[in-house]
């Protein structure tokens, strides 16, 4: 997002994941503040669900949906270039949002589960990345921010989902790896590590699962999309100007220590 936060293009695409939950917290949170918005989701409903959301009464805002899928460079590709034809710019800020899960024990894990999840989660955030990193540094654009969602899974790992913490460890190392490289262009790369939040991908997590976790979260809650919105309008903002290759922790505490 411009310092100013005006006439400044978002684009929660590359992140695919605008349609829901968490991507459509950030895409109603960056509305909010004069952003123009481009929500991508693999689901076009989906998408065109959250632009109806978005607030449009503010400077001239043009917010607009797409289909994606992140784990395809075709696909990421070409949606990059339609966000540029439309505002003759590539996105100043990008929220990387996208992501399944495919649970299994590691005993019983099939290899395609383990592979879409992999292409989704970290094949989605490094093509997402290189594309808009790509479009920003050839249009000399002056900054950037990419901010990728990892998950605390990806550091402390949990039962059932080797998968999903390999895919979310390897987001860290890469957002990490990006914002050394991206620096010397303005870009900045941060990584965002959700705990338990409500959304339609924890809506599947067993009842008896959640309660467990809560009783494990200092703050005593699970927590809301808009909390980790918050956080990626703060990445997305001049506020952080000085913060590159972090990863900030959203878990009401959970694993602290
Ligand atoms: P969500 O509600 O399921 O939203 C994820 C979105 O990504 C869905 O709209 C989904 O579409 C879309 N998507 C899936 N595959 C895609 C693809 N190949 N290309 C483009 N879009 C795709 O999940 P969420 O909870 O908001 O999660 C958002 C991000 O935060 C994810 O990266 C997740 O791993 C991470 N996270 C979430 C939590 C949590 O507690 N909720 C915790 C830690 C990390 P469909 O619904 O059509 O599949």
């Amino acid at each position: 997002m411009e310092g100013s936060k005006r006439n400044s293009t978002v684009s929660s695409p590359p992140d695919g994941g605008g349609g829901s939950g968490i991507g459509r917290a950030v895409c109603q949170r960056l509305a909010s503040e004069g952003a123009s918005v481009v929500v991508a989701d693999i689901s076009e409903e989906s998408a065109n669900e959250t632009l109806g959301s978005l607030p449009t009464d503010l400077r001239g805002q043009v917010h607009l949906a797409a289909a994606v899928d992140v784990s395809s460079k075709e696909s990421v590709k070409k949606l990059v270039t339609s966000i540029q034809t439309h505002y003759f710019q590539p996105p100043s800020v990008c929220v990387n949002a996208a992501g399944i899960t495919q649970d299994d024990f590691l005993l019983n894990m099939e290899e395609e589960q383990f592979d879409r999840v992999i292409q989704v989660n970290l094949k989605g955030s490094f093509l997402v990345t290189q594309a808009v990193a790509q479009a920003l540094v050839a249009c000399g654009a002056p900054k950037g921010s990419i901010i990728t969602l990892g998950s605390i899974v990806g550091k402390v790992g949990n039962l059932g989902q080797v998968n999903y913490a390999a895919s979310k460890a390897g987001v860290e190392g890469l957002t990490r790896t990006a914002a050394k490289e991206l620096s010397r262009f303005g870009i900045r790369c941060n990584c965002v590590l959700p705990g338990f939040i409500s959304t339609p991908m924890t809506e599947k997590v067993p009842e008896k699962v959640i309660n467990k976790m809560m009783s494990l979260v200092p703050l005593g809650r699970i927590g809301e999309p808009a909390e980790v919105a918050d956080v990626c309008a703060f990445l997305a903002s001049d506020d952080s100007r000085y913060i590159t290759g972090v990863s900030i922790e959203v878990t009401g505490g959970l694993f602290i220590g």
